[in-house]
């Protein structure tokens, strides 16, 4: 057999794991929507203590056989199929295909020995239900505990995903907005107000931040809003205790002017201020709730990798996309960066994109969890961006000490909260 053969069926393994995957996410929406599998799926929402452990011992087993087993056996059922297609198209190298069937009977075998009852099984093939503290935030590509915590005691009709959270990110269920508290700054600014209505839209509870004096209007109804000022970020702290999620969205343009005033405005503004308000933010996260749910996103701009004509705004919005790299490295909570191309503005009149249609494409994103929100209309970024996280990253990674993390401390945070 040559090389180009062996690759063929390993191929066809490949696909059909992940096959198995998606068709085993897919059966849990299903059963989050259609009465009789929700019956059975039942099941498994009713076992578990916001800790993890289960509620009795015997409902843990009954939900492996009305649940886990029958979601296997449709796994094994779909893995066949696909063994039968690759067969039809591919006969010498379909047997690749059994990969799937066996993953599948895996599965099977462990959800059977889960129902027995033996201890070991729950220990050893039931990962993401295991009790015990959060080391770290939910993951992006492979679901891990809090991830998975958050479709059983956040919400329900979101994060379906059980190994690969591929299918939640192509949903958009791979963060849910819905009752969360987002606050935003730069509130009184045209994204500020675009992202406000598009995060309301989307079932958010949202607080505007903001330095101005008049009040912030949605849809002709004032919503709640702080008055804070650069400087005075510390006097938030008890305002973010209640924060599910902070948008770090203010900014200011000096345009030409290089002054000595212009060169401290423009860092004072846009990269110190939102560094005090991101470490504000962050002290604020405390055990495994909030490092489950709470989220910083900071609008770094495109000007942290293309011209923005206007050098001291690139200067200073640099220095503030370098410090969340930085922050990143050590942070107990999800953050994500808004990386903006023009959008028509007060600071930006030439700009070329609506704020509306740039608030409403960060939010579809952030559901989809991309954790670095690109919206420009300059392919340039879609390139360099990337590549200028990754190796800025690894340089501060290298270069650094990690930061301690105040200690994780026992779940007894979750079980008196939800
Ligand atoms: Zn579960
Ligand atoms: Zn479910």
């Amino acid at each position: 057999m040559t090389i180009l053969h062996w690759s063929a069926i390993a191929a066809w393994a490949i696909a059909a794991i992940i096959w198995v995957e998606v068709i085993r996410d897919l059966y849990h929406v299903l059963a989050h929507i259609w009465p009789p599998l929700t019956r059975l799926h039942n099941w498994h929402h009713r076992v578990f203590r916001p800790d993890l452990t289960p509620t009795s011992a015997l409902i843990y087993r009954q939900a492996q056989w009305y649940n886990d087993v029958p979601e296997s056996c449709v796994m094994i059922a779909f893995s066949l199929a696909l063994w039968g297609l690759a067969w039809s198209v591919t006969p010498e190298v379909a047997w690749g295909c059994s990969a799937g069937v066996l993953y599948s009977l895996v599965f099977l075998l462990s959800a059977m020995a889960r129902g027995m009852g033996w201890a070991w099984a729950h220990d050893l093939t039931d990962v993401t239900h295991l009790p015990g503290p959060f080391p770290t935030p939910p993951s992006r590509w492979w679901v891990n505990r809090p991830y998975h915590w958050r479709h059983h005691f956040e919400n329900q009709n979101a994060y379906f995903c059980s190994t690969l959270t591929v299918v939640d990110q192509l949903m958009g269920t791979a963060l849910s907005l819905k009752g969360k508290t987002i606050a935003v700054t730069g509130a009184s600014g045209t994204l500020g107000q675009a992202l406000l209505g598009q995060l309301q839209a989307n079932g958010a509870k949202v607080i505007a931040l903001t330095s101005g004096h008049q009040p912030i209007e949605l849809n002709g109804q004032e919503i709640p809003s702080q008055r804070w000022q650069v400087g005075e970020e510390a006097a938030l702290a008890e305002t973010f205790a209640n924060v599910d999620i902070l948008v770090i969205n203010h900014g200011i343009n000096v345009h030409g002017d290089r002054s000595p005033d212009a060169i401290d405005q423009s860092y004072q503004v846009n990269a110190f201020s939102a560094w005090r308000l991101m470490e504000a933010f962050l002290e604020t996260v405390d055990g495994d709730r909030d490092r489950v749910r709470k989220e910083l996103w900071v609008n770094t701009s495109e000007a942290e990798v293309n011209p923005a004509f206007s050098p001291l705004y690139e200067l200073s919005k640099r220095t503030l996309g370098d410090l969340v790299t930085l922050r990143r490295l050590d942070s107990p909570c999800i953050i994500r960066k808004l990386i903006l191309g023009p959008f028509k503005s007060n600071l930006n009149p030439v700009g070329v994109m609506s704020g509306d249609r740039v608030a409403a494409k960060i939010v579809k994103l952030a559901q989809r969890d991309v954790r670095n929100i690109i919206v420009t209309i300059n392919p340039i970024t879609w390139v360099l961006h990337p590549l200028k996280e990754l190796t800025v990253s690894l340089y501060f990674r290298w270069l650094t000490r990690p930061y301690p993390v105040t200690e994780i401390c026992a779940n007894q945070d979750i079980s008196s909260e939800s």
